[in-house]
């Protein structure tokens, strides 16, 4: 046990407490404190990690990675990052299906954000790789679950169900072959939303892995660069990066210090940043996969740009023939003067039988913006019921804002999510903060 403090990746929630290991949870534990919430690697945005009124557990760090060539699947501890499980499994010539766009995520974290990553439209989000998982309950058994069996209920209810159904320690991700570490890359140059979104369709048709950056700022045209590749083949590699083509990379080292003042971000700077970005080289050809998968990863700590009162993230999803929508979102922030640099577009393929999961086929876009303009939320929640009408959703894991009757909206099977809740967690045990706003604890 540790004294601990919790803080968003958007450094907006925090709280400290103490912080038990999984090992350590028992009966006697539970009873003597209020509620408690497993965390991982703290990269949430909102207060989804965040439990004020209680404890926190993390797994026991034994960074377990097997993995059965044969059956094609890597067992983890569930504290293990999903960096981690890459890079075992490239030493193996294997790689996860769905991973997000930074790799400090832990194998916890990933199954209770249910994250999805560039290959959504063809891999689905990552409880679809999920064969099995371990999951220690409020009543201290440890339960197997798996996705087609008569537990399934509670699989799927952990799957992207944000902690509150226990502590996962560890679980099963299936693996595909690769045969080297590259990824051939596209670019290409949209002047506008429109022809953003039809590249991205074009792109989807072609490559495992596409995304779009999209220009947030000045016109607020909708203009962007959509990036798409392929796992390459020895085939596909020059005769140099054929020498080593399961090369592993580690991540970089640069830390981006907490010094910055909060008026870096701006519409002034970031219109510079995104002006630079839209006109940058575009990348065709090889990549090894760590800088096209994981690009923001090169800095850690990114988010102390933002300064001390950080940033929040609004990610949402709406489905397909509802993109005047997304038009809507860039006349609001171009209104408001919001402008931001990490604007990503990517399209979702279908949905999994998770009750809280957020992908459902259609548009994603994530937004970022400095947690300071407090005057932008009233805007963001009138979106947010748009949303809502339109059979859209916010992302749970980057949210600190929806209100319950929009979430009871998006997330219809959420009533069923909660009375196998009541019936896996009969003392009411796991707590979030999110989870208390939004009815789900
Ligand atoms: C730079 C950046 C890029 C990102 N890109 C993507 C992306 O491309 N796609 C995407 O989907 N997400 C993305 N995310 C979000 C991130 O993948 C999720 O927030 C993920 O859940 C974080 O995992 P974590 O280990 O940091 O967990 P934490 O932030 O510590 O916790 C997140 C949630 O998981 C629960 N949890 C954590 N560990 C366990 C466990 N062992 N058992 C049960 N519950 C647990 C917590 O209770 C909490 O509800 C990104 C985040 C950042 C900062």
């Amino acid at each position: 046990m540790r004294k601990h403090n919790q803080k968003s990746w958007g450094k907006t929630h925090s709280s400290t407490s103490l912080c038990y290991t999984s090992q350590e949870f028992n009966e006697k534990l539970r009873s003597k404190t209020k509620s408690g919430l497993p965390i991982g690697l703290g990269r949430s945005y909102g207060d989804s990690s965040i439990n004020s009124q209680g404890i926190y557990f993390e797994v026991e760090s034994s960074k377990k990675i097997e993995i059965n060539e044969e059956e094609m699947y890597a067992t983890c501890s569930a504290e293990v990052s999903i960096g981690e499980l890459e890079r075992a499994a490239i030493k193996r010539g294997f790689f996860p299906p769905a991973v997000p766009g930074t790799e400090f995520v832990s194998i916890g974290g990933a199954i209770a954000s249910n994250i999805h990553g560039k290959s959504h439209h063809i891999s689905g989000s990552f409880g679809a790789s999920v064969i099995e998982l371990e999951l220690i309950t409020s009543s201290n058994e440890t339960l197997k679950l798996t996705p087609n069996s008569v537990n399934s209920k509670y699989f799927w209810a952990t799957i992207g169900g944000m902690g509150l159904t226990g502590i996962i320690t560890q679980a099963k991700i299936k693996l595909n072959k690769i045969e080297s570490s590259y990824v051939v890359v596209e670019e290409k140059r949209a002047k506008n939303l429109e022809q953003l979104l039809d590249l991205v369709k074009d792109f989807d048709k072609k490559y495992l892995y596409t995304v779009a950056w999209i220009d947030l700022s000045g016109s607020y045209s909708g203009r962007g660069i959509v990036s798409g590749g392929n796992h390459a083949k020895i085939s596909d590699l020059s005769l140099k990066l054929r020498k080593d083509p399961l090369l592993i990379k580690n991540p970089g080292k640069l830390m981006i210090p907490d010094l910055f003042p909060t008026w870096f971000i701006n519409s002034f700077t970031v219109n510079i940043f995104n002006y630079c970005w839209f006109k940058k080289p575009l990348q065709n050809g090889q990549q090894h996969i760590r800088k096209f998968l994981h690009p923001l990863d090169s800095a850690r700590k990114w988010n102390n740009i933002y300064g001390k009162s950080g940033l929040i993230q609004f990610q949402f999803q709406i489905p397909f023939g509802e993109e005047k929508f997304l038009r809507k979102v860039l006349n609001m922030l171009q209104e408001n003067k919001v402008a931001s640099f990490l604007g990503v577009l990517k399209s979702f393929g279908h949905g999994d039988q998770s009750f809280l999961g957020f992908p459902q086929p259609g548009w994603t876009l994530a937004v970022d913006f400095p947690a300071k303009r407090t005057d932008l939320l009233p805007k963001i929640k009138t979106l947010m019921q748009e949303i809502a009408k339109i059979n859209g959703r916010v992302y749970l894991t980057k949210d600190s804002i929806l209100e319950v009757k929009e979430f009871n909206e998006m997330y219809k099977k959420n009533m069923e999510w909660k009375r196998i809740k009541s019936e896996i967690d009969p003392f009411k045990y796991w707590r979030s903060d999110q989870g208390a706003r939004l009815g789900l604890c």
